[in-house]
């Protein structure tokens, strides 16, 4: 699975792509969009160190389609990555024409990846489900069926944006402890959830399949995402169909989708915990057994206002890795389809939120705050239970092993404004 493309030493002629802890490097060559100015059609681009490649500027394609290079077969998904590594690598003849193809990341706008048809957002982290179950369901945390089935909801596609926009702080429903009547109010309980974004590359058509041994031909690779929650609102309505306008105010994206190509250095064996049951066998396969997984470090990172005054880039609240995941995503994609639903190229597949099995290593502030009952201490001496408007939520991920180039996923950021005035909705 290795190629020349990930070979450790080969340097970028892009010198900020050479840095020792640059997310970009020559061996990641991660996808997305941007534009000059709002009045410029979306552009398809690709990172490198500090600044993005503009493809159609390369001559490397020539449409500004992204759903179209996502359904692109794996071959040429590969051919394409080998082709801007060699144009990118130092001493390529291309860095004449290239140069002139390249723009610093700061001087763009970056957005989505591509128009997102279709959300989905999984419950892959088993020490999440078990630390909220606890708190939604002291005497039952984690329902029988979690270790069969990868549980899911369809989420909302049309409030996903890009890393950077504002959250507003949302209005609904909620049933305060003792009262016997609701009352619509800004949600006093609004969090974030560190997850992954799986975007969907080549699309499967409606009542067929994809087995678990291609299940990957049909990724297009990932970025972070932000599922912000509203835990009150999820409290009052999520019985019994599951999440629903304590979720579809906003989810958050980073811009740029790191291929599993890429992460092939950082591949790992898929394993159960002893005890636990095997999956059944349409989710079992050699392949997800031996590489299913990925090692890939997730980070919350919390700015609040008063650290941001003090020039403070923020303060790390949490660590987890994508290892700690109870399903890989071949068997999101397989499990998502085996009814004979369709995907379509661009459609996101969140992870669930990614906890480790410590209780520092929680991947939401529910989880930190015990359901709120803790407050979580900050250096500079401020306290959060739940965020607070004006805070901005950074997430992070990187990928590093010996003998690999590290590779990171970039930044995934938002920052919370206030609610609207209730008087407006009464
Ligand atoms: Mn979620």
């Amino acid at each position: 699975m290795l190629d020349a493309t990930h070979d450790l030493e080969t340097q970028s002629w892009v010198a900020s792509a050479n840095a020792p802890d640059c997310d970009f490097p020559i061996q990641n060559l991660p996808f997305g969009r941007f534009r000059r100015s709002p009045a410029e059609p979306w552009q398809i681009g690709v990172a490198i160190g500090d600044q993005v490649l503009d493809l159609h500027a390369a001559g490397l394609i020539d449409h500004f389609d992204m759903h179209r290079l996502m359904a692109m077969p794996v071959a040429a998904r590969r051919a394409l990555r080998k082709t801007l590594w060699e144009g990118l690598k130092a001493g390529s003849a291309l860095q004449p024409l290239w140069q002139a193809a390249l723009l610093p990341q700061n001087t763009v706008e970056l957005g989505l990846p591509c128009e997102v048809g279709d959300y989905t957002d999984f419950y892959t982290g088993i020490h999440h489900a078990t630390t909220v179950g606890k708190l939604f369901r002291p005497d039952n945390p984690l329902l029988p069926n979690y270790k069969w089935v990868p549980i899911g909801y369809h989420g909302r596609a049309s409030s996903i944006g890009t890393s950077g926009h504002s959250v507003r702080r949302p209005c609904g429903q909620t049933l305060k402890p003792g009262a016997e009547i609701p009352a619509l109010t800004a949600t006093q309980r609004l969090d974030y959830e560190l997850e992954l974004a799986i975007w969907v590359g080549q699309g499967n058509a409606l009542g067929e399949p994809v087995p678990l041994d291609e299940a990957e031909d049909h990724v297009w690779g990932v970025s972070l995402l932000n599922d912000w929650s509203a835990r009150d609102f999820q409290a009052w309505e999520y019985q019994p169909l599951g999440p629903f306008l304590a979720k579809n105010f906003a989810t958050t994206t980073s811009p740029w989708v790191v291929s599993l190509d890429a992460l092939a250095p950082f591949r790992a064996p898929f394993t159960r915990p002893e005890g636990d049951p095997q999956p059944l066998p349409y989710l079992d396969g050699a392949h997800n057994r031996a590489a299913g997984a990925f090692d890939v470090v997730l980070e919350v990172w919390l700015q609040t206002p008063a650290m941001a005054a003090a020039g403070h880039a923020g303060h790390l609240l949490s660590s987890s890795n994508f290892l700690d995941a109870y399903w890989t995503l071949a068997q999101l994609v397989t499990h998502h389809t085996v009814n004979g639903c369709n995907l379509r190229p661009g459609d996101v597949l969140g992870t669930g939120t990614l906890s480790g099995p410590a209780p520092e290593q929680g991947g939401s502030m529910l989880e930190l705050s015990a359901g709120g009952k803790q407050p979580i201490s900050l250096p500079n001496g401020e306290t959060r239970t739940f965020l607070q408007d004006g805070d901005t939520v950074i997430l992070k991920a990187h990928a590093q092993r010996a003998g690999a180039r590290r590779i990171g996923l970039g930044e995934c950021r938002g920052t919370i404004v206030p609610a609207r005035t209730l008087a407006t909705l009464d």
